[in-house]
């Protein structure tokens, strides 16, 4: 949609300034009660949800030009849609998180775009990835484990690595291990290989959204060569573009998704996995907002003129959202303790790596990811867990950089490490 098409969102905005916060009745301490990164690292009212849809309502009313300054407010913002869950608390006649992504679209337009983004698109145009990596050297995480290769066989399910899993040495172990757990338990996995490609989102998401159809397409066609009949990623990314991006913009693949938490859980559940070897540990879970209330599926569009007249099963609130089989994964595996952090689920602090933020201002990357390594440090636990390779990569990052004790896993690290007896799994 464009931003024109969103006016009576912008012109709804009430400028309450609830989109600062976590919802009032989930506040549990004023040190935590904040939600949205940008406010909170920047202080103007303009880095708010809300105080983007004014100066996007203005820009499109000719009271104001877009600018190097308007383009900094609009892009320093993780798109972690905590504003959206907020404001729809208040206000569910405000698509929030739509004005975010259509103002990004009308800065590319007008040719406001950062020079790391541009660099990024650039890489994906040449390289189908968003790391600046060689296309070439895409399937070489898989190197020696056997998977199929859906170029040549079939499989029953499909995996996704995504390009952070793809490429990130640094987290190799965890993306061969999720695959290698997947065929332990029978299921016939393959992988597409060098021949994977982005699945578009981050595209999107900085403003180029005509880009992601050919990534939709492409996608689309690995999905029917390959005969599966389940597409399963272990990024949360990837998961956001498939089950809301994708079908948003009417682009279907055909086929179940599901994120690997989601997979390993339905797994345990049918008893083809055993968690058995204790593991003894505390640990806290971040919810990754593409996974949790980015992740809500698409639930349809209201053609309607007066969106408080939309049925509320078309809102997305952000509630449906994959928060309970990453927990569930947890809890099954003996000798884990979960506590849980003030801000969680839907109304939880972003990790601070999104919508492009991690690229182009590294520093407020990391400024946001300590906030949440401090909340995690708070409730005792000796890790924080989570399950996205971004949030994984700036939370590991800061802990290093900051000298801190927290460790950084992934819940799938915890569930093969008790399949195997306790070890790692050293694929
Ligand atoms: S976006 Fe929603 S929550 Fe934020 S100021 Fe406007 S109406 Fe209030
Ligand atoms: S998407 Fe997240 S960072 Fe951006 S304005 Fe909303 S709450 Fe703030």
């Amino acid at each position: 949609m464009t931003l024109h098409e969103l006016k009576q969102d912008m012109e709804g905005c009430a400028r309450c300034s609830h989109c600062k916060w976590v919802p009032h009745l989930q506040i549990k301490s004023w040190r935590y009660a904040k939600v949205c990164p940008s406010v909170d690292r920047y202080h103007f009212h303009s880095y708010s949800g809300g105080g983007k849809m004014n100066m996007a309502n203005s820009y499109v009313d000719g009271r104001s030009e877009l600018s190097d300054t308007v383009a900094q407010v609009v892009y320093r913002c993780q798109l972690c849609g905590a504003c959206q869950v907020s404001c729809q608390c208040y206000r569910d006649d405000i698509d929030l998180a739509d004005v975010l992504l259509a103002f990004r679209s009308t800065c590319v337009e007008q040719g406001y775009v950062l020079p790391e983004h541009l660099e990024m698109i650039e890489s994906m145009k040449r390289e189908d990835n968003t790391l600046y990596m060689k296309k070439a050297d895409r399937g070489k995480w898989a190197d020696g484990l056997d998977l199929i290769d859906i170029n040549t066989a079939r499989a029953e399910t499909l995996f996704h690595a995504g390009c952070r899993y793809s490429y990130d040495e640094d987290l190799r172990d965890i993306v061969r291990s999720t695959a290698m757990l997947f065929r332990s338990s029978g299921v016939r996995l393959g992988i597409a290989g060098k021949d994977e490609a982005c699945c578009g989102g981050r595209a999107y998401e900085i403003g180029y959204q005509g880009e992601m159809k050919n990534y939709a397409e492409d996608m689309a066609s690995r999905v029917k060569a390959s005969g599966a009949q389940v597409l399963v990623t272990p990024c949360s990314d990837c998961y956001y573009a498939f089950k809301y991006l994708y079908p948003k913009n009417g682009l279907d693949l055909g086929i179940k998704v599901l994120h690997a938490t989601e997979y390993a859980d339905q797994l345990i559940k049918e008893g083809r996995l055993k968690p058995r070897t204790e593991i003894p540990i505390t640990v806290t879970y971040h919810d990754p907002c593409h996974l949790g209330r980015r992740g809500e599926f698409y639930k349809g569009g209201w053609q309607g003129d007066n969106k408080l007249m939309r049925p509320s099963r078309l809102k997305q609130t952000g509630k449906l959202g994959i928060f309970d089989p990453p927990r569930d994964i947890l809890t099954s595996i003996p000798g884990i303790e979960l506590r849980e952090m003030e801000r969680i689920r839907e109304y939880s602090w972003c990790c601070g790596a999104g919508g492009g933020v991690l690229e182009a201002e590294p520093e407020f990357a990391a400024w946001t990811a300590l906030e949440r390594l401090e909340e995690a440090a708070a409730t005792g636990a000796q890790a924080l867990v989570t399950a996205c390779p971004w949030c994984e990569r700036v939370f590991k990052d800061t802990v290093k950089e900051k000298g801190l004790s927290l460790k950084v896993l992934d819940v799938m690290e915890l569930l093969v490490q008790s399949l195997n007896g306790g070890r790692h799994a050293g694929f």
